[in-house]
């Protein structure tokens, strides 16, 4: 987390302060708060505040407050709302890219993209009345009919990561809202701009105040929110000791949880496969956003012949990589050494350093150039660690079995792909891969919004996973009615087990 401090200096004091969103209106709380960087040029670019308790209480309080009269608005109403949302969205989406490209560091087309896929999660949520609609079965005993019906949950939290500042946020409220749910979002306090000018689109679409609001924050706020009683639903995207930690927080505290965390994605590569095409495509997975993705490929699995042929592919197609161009800084000085010294941990630990990034050769920003390793082993450093950034790490193997067996023992279970031209190699990777996103042929397997997005094991603590359907069963609890109408044929009910038959 960026350092916290009580007393802003001078030249601080002259920065701008990203506002917190309670009840459909900005405040700039005094007390604590945090710096946001521009990446690309090292410097502090904005404050912002860290939320206590107290203010956590109030906004958890304004969206307690919100619940009743949005939970029973139609969702036919809500769908219109949303769908002004979304038209605001699209008009804005290049304002919003540049918001998420001057706080996250990643290049404006890459942002342009990210909200695009965000924005789409949105159009699924303006379909929400026939999402919502339940099931109906008449005579499941004589004169007795039972139906089901979806109902809003309550108050839900969402705690996002630094990676995708409107991405990530947009997988989560839309659908919760559409639902007929309020809403707190705790954006990362590195990146949290994005997430207020969203809250400002959404009141002008016709948003009620107090549905959505936005505070900001480190671990104090985060608690506050875990820990409040009127908060009934937590989702969690970041890193898996995180993710763990919520989950658990969550689960003890009687609340419905969905944690994302980590990964480390392999792309198996077979001989057969089109090298020059899966180096491209990996290239893209691995440095895209300077590595600082969920589902960037991190590890390639090379099978027999494609190794040496692959290895000289990417080498050319990482040194290529223009920085500042083609690919971003990494969010903090902080993170930089910390992927810097994975580098040189890899090359202490034995493996053969084909490209090095360390010394970028730019002044200013926190920027580090692309790394790829060849002949690493399972039990290297470089291998075991989520590392997420420019470095991408090759292992060699000899079968597509041995293939799936390694990636099969890693903790991590988030996206996985493979290239080949062989159809019966691809189904039987699909069919024996435990990793909850695969791909064939297609290096970032990211599911399209009406789809769910999430990973297995270490990736994904808890059951249902983001948008798509799966976030309908989230945002929302089941009733099923069972209903008689008694008239003179009625049975009279007895003492016994009722069978309705
Ligand atoms: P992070 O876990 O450090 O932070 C995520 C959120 O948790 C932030 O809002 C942060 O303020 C909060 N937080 C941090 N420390 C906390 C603590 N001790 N207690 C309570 N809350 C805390 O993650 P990050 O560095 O912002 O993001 C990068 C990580 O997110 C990577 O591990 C990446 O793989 C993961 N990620 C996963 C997915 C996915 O879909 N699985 C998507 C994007 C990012």
């Amino acid at each position: 987390m960026n350092k916290p401090a009580e007393v802003a200096s001078k030249a601080e004091l002259s920065l701008g302060s990203v506002p917190v969103w309670i009840n459909g209106k900005p405040l700039s709380p005094a007390g604590r708060s945090g710096e946001v960087y521009n990446p690309a040029t090292g410097q502090v670019a904005k404050r912002v505040p860290y939320c206590n308790e107290e203010l956590i209480d109030r906004a958890v309080k304004a969206a307690v407050a919100a619940f009743p009269a949005w939970r029973d608005t139609p969702p036919l109403r809500r769908a219109r709302v949303m769908q002004k949302f979304l038209q605001l969205l699209q008009k804005e989406q290049k304002a919003l890219a540049e918001i998420v490209s001057a706080e996250h560091g990643k290049t404006l087309d890459d942002a342009m993209g990210s909200v695009q896929r965000g924005i789409e999660v949105v159009e699924f949520a303006c379909g929400i009345p026939q999402l919502l609609k339940g099931e109906y079965s008449e005579n499941v005993g004589t004169q007795v009919d039972t139906h089901s019906v979806r109902q809003p949950v309550g108050v839900c939290a969402g705690i996002t990561p630094f990676n995708f500042p409107v991405m990530v946020p947009l997988w989560m409220f839309p659908m919760a809202i559409a639902c007929g749910n309020t809403f707190l979002l705790k954006p990362s306090e590195k990146v949290p701009s994005a997430s207020i000018r969203m809250a400002e689109l959404f009141k002008e679409a016709g948003l009620p105040d107090g549905v959505f609001n936005v505070v900001h924050g480190d671990k104090i706020a985060v608690d506050a929110l875990l820990l409040h009683e009127g908060v009934k639903a937590v989702s969690f995207v970041g890193s898996t000791p995180i993710a763990k930690y919520i989950y658990e927080t969550c689960a003890k505290a009687g609340k419905r949880v969905q944690a994302l965390g980590g990964a480390k994605n392999h792309a198996v590569v077979l001989p057969d496969a089109d090298l020059e095409f899966a180096a491209e495509a990996l290239t893209g997975a691995a440095y895209g956003s300077a590595g600082e993705r969920c589902m960037a490929i991190s590890a390639v699995v090379a099978v027999g012949a494609a190794a040496d042929p692959l290895i000289r592919l990417l080498e050319r197609k990482a040194k290529a990589i223009r920085l500042g161009v083609d690919m971003g800084p990494l969010i903090t000085e902080q993170h930089r050494s910390r992927v810097k010294s994975f580098v040189d941990k890899g090359v202490e630990e034995g493996a053969k350093l084909v490209v090095d990034g360390r010394a970028p050769g730019t002044k200013q920003g926190f920027y580090l150039g692309t790394s790829l390793f060849d002949h690493v082993k399972p039990e290297m450093e470089i291998y075991k660690n989520e590392i997420f950034g420019p470095v991408l790490v090759v292992l060699r193997v000899n079968t597509l079995e041995e293939a799936i067996s390694l990636i099969n023992k890693n903790p991590y279970a988030n996206g996985t792909a493979i290239f080949t031209e062989s159809g019966g190699a691809a189904r039987r990777f699909e069919n024996e891969v435990q990793v909850g996103m695969v791909g064939i042929n297609v290096p970032i397997p990211v599911p399209v919004a009406f789809y769910s997005f999430g990973g297995w094991k270490s990736s994904l603590f808890g059951d249902l996973h983001v948008h798509g359907v799966e976030s309908v069963k989230f945002y929302t609890r089941t009733k099923v009615v069972t209903t008689r109408w008694p008239h003179q044929d009625t049975p009279a009910p007895g003492l016994n087990m009722p069978t309705l038959g």
